[in-house]
């Protein structure tokens, strides 16, 4: 999601509310790091089943744990954010006893847990979870009305964690490799969760259960329950592996705008099926959902709430025109399921991958249907956003994400890459060959920049460090003298070493800057950086 920029719009500084906070407790070691009560397990699968009460903002169920045992151990975490609790857990119909910790909740097995073998346990809970008062920034439940008066409902979680709304091991380095979410609602309202629909069960008391499958691997905080009047409008789309279903909800007196609206969502599908490969969910179909709040990148059920208007809420973010031609949120939450659902990061401090990758493709969005110019235009334009406050990467093991600037700098860092690889054809087999070879996988930042340097042939490990890590800008600072160009990159990291290309007098040259001194004759006294390269400059 949007975090940075929504704090931008109501001028609050980032920095503030996320904050550089260098003091975690042991709530948020709990929560952000592998514990040992986490790493012996590996999840398969979740069945989560719960009844879901808007008249008492209340909910109630159990989620079933499905994992394989890696080493063997004897007691599990599971989280739940109070004051949701849990109610009962059971294996193999023994009740098991709990040792509550906060957030963290550590079951006390009594069965063996033979290394290799398949377990489960039923996690009972039940309670009313916390509001979400700005979703999707803090995150929760959002229970609002429609227009008419009707319950429209909805979670989101990213940061906070799903936790909050559902019991699971809420870290994003291990995901299931399936699930199936059931979901009962008063029967006059709809429910629309990820994955393909299996069913409808009428309960005959006026409640029905909704089960939605996922057939992929999918991370906890892209698991939602959406509840509302909902119509529901689908299409065919011919990808690159076959037929796609689009499939979307929206209230039922917004069908005629959504029907408008929504031929972004094929245009994106082929932009990004271009730009990065098949989309990666074709088992699970993709949905439009409208949601109480501006959006989120829910796998293969992207949640929107941008008012059926183009820009974000009506904006252009770039101040270029381009942000107007297309819907922020329908283009930048979806292609989250490329960078964000398909590839994940394992920590939050990599939040980067998600967000850079994504910030990006609105650029290439524009790109692939306006043209090249204007696809750097946008994201030149998308800038004046950064603020180099912080490193993009954030601290490990904590839950705590980096600098905001993880959205435009991240954007405008790749594009630059794209400059010093110089070859459009390479810079887009390097977009597919990610989300190639981590298809459906966890990662870190290291993986991401080994395989990008790898890819590239270039050794990239100062530029990744220079811009993920630090917060200055590569300043070329240079002197022309008698037809002699001196030059070099200040402001940098070590062994920042990132050719440039330049004009001078208008005259192309790419020049090969380190951060000792270089000098080359030219023609000339004007200087300029082609401004493709988010870097500064300083004449002497
Ligand atoms: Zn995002």
């Amino acid at each position: 999601m949007n975090k940075f920029l929504f704090f931008l719009l109501i001028f609050v500084s980032f920095q503030t509310l996320n904050g550089q906070n260098n003091s975690f407790t042991k709530q948020d070691s709990l929560r952000g790091s592998i514990t040992p009560e986490r790493a012996w397990w590996d999840l398969t699968y979740y069945h989560l089943d719960i009844s879901v009460d808007p008249s008492t903002k209340s909910i109630k169920g159990k989620n079933s744990v499905h994992y394989k045992v890696l080493k063997p151990n004897s007691v599990l975490q599971i989280d739940l954010q109070a004051p949701l609790m849990i109610t009962k857990v059971t294996q193999n119909g023994e009740e098991l006893s709990v040792d509550h910790q906060g957030n963290a909740h550590f079951i006390k097995l009594k069965s063996d847990q033979k290394k290799g073998s398949l377990q489960s346990l039923d996690v009972y809970y039940e309670g009313q979870p916390k509001e979400a008062k700005r979703a999707p920034w803090d995150g929760g439940f959002s229970w609002k009305k429609d227009d008419n008066g009707n319950d429209f409902v909805a979670t989101s979680c990213q940061g906070l964690g799903a936790s909050v709304w559902w019991p699971n091991k809420d870290h994003m380095y291990d995901e299931v490799d399936s699930m199936l979410i059931s979901v009962r609602v008063p029967k006059a309202l709809m429910e629309v969760s990820n994955g393909q629909l299996r069913g409808v069960e009428d309960h005959k008391d006026g409640t029905n259960t909704y089960h939605w499958f996922v057939n992929n691997p999918i991370n906890n905080y892209g698991v939602n329950v959406n509840i509302g009047d909902y119509v529901h409008f689908s299409e065919d789309y011919n990808g690159e592996k076959g037929i796609l279903k689009m499939d979307y909800y929206v209230l039922k007196y917004n069908l005629e705008k959504a029907k408008q609206q929504f031929k972004d969502a094929p245009r994106m599908m082929e932009a990004f099926e271009h730009w990065f490969g098949p989309y990666p969910f074709y088992e699970d179909g993709y949905k439009l959902v409208e949601v109480p709040y501006l959006g989120m990148e829910h796998q293969s059920s992207v949640t929107y709430g941008n008012g059926f208007e183009n820009g974000y809420l009506g904006r252009d973010l770039s101040g270029t025109g381009w942000g107007l031609k297309f819907d922020f949120i329908i283009i930048h939450e979806s292609a989250h399921e490329w960078f964000a659902n398909n590839i994940t990061y394992k920590d939050i401090a990599d939040m980067w991958i998600h967000e850079s990758f994504t910030a990006y493709a609105e650029s290439i969005f524009v790109e692939y249907f306006y043209g090249k110019k204007a696809g750097a235009e946008y994201v030149i334009g998308t800038r004046r956003g950064i603020q180099n406050d912080a490193p993009i990467i954030g601290p490990y093991d904590v839950n705590q994400s980096g600098s905001g600037d993880m959205y435009y700098k991240g954007a405008n860092m790749l594009h630059t890459l794209r400059q010093w690889i110089n070859n459009d054809i390479q810079w887009r087999q390097i977009l597919r060959g990610l989300n190639e070879s981590f298809y459906h996988q966890t990662v870190t930042t290291e993986e991401i920049e080994n395989y990008i340097s790898k890819t590239s042939g270039i050794d990239l490990s100062a530029f990744f460090n220079q811009y993920l890590r630090d917060v200055r800008i590569p300043t070329l600072e240079y002197r022309i003298k008698d037809q002699q160009l001196k030059y070099r990159w200040i402001n940098t990291v070590s062994g920042f070493n990132m050719p440039v290309h330049v004009a001078i007098n208008g005259k192309d040259l790419w020049l090969t800057p380190t951060t000792d001194w270089s000098t080359a004759q030219i023609e000339g006294n004007e200087l300029q950086i082609d401004v493709d390269f988010y870097v500064k400059s300083k004449k002497l």
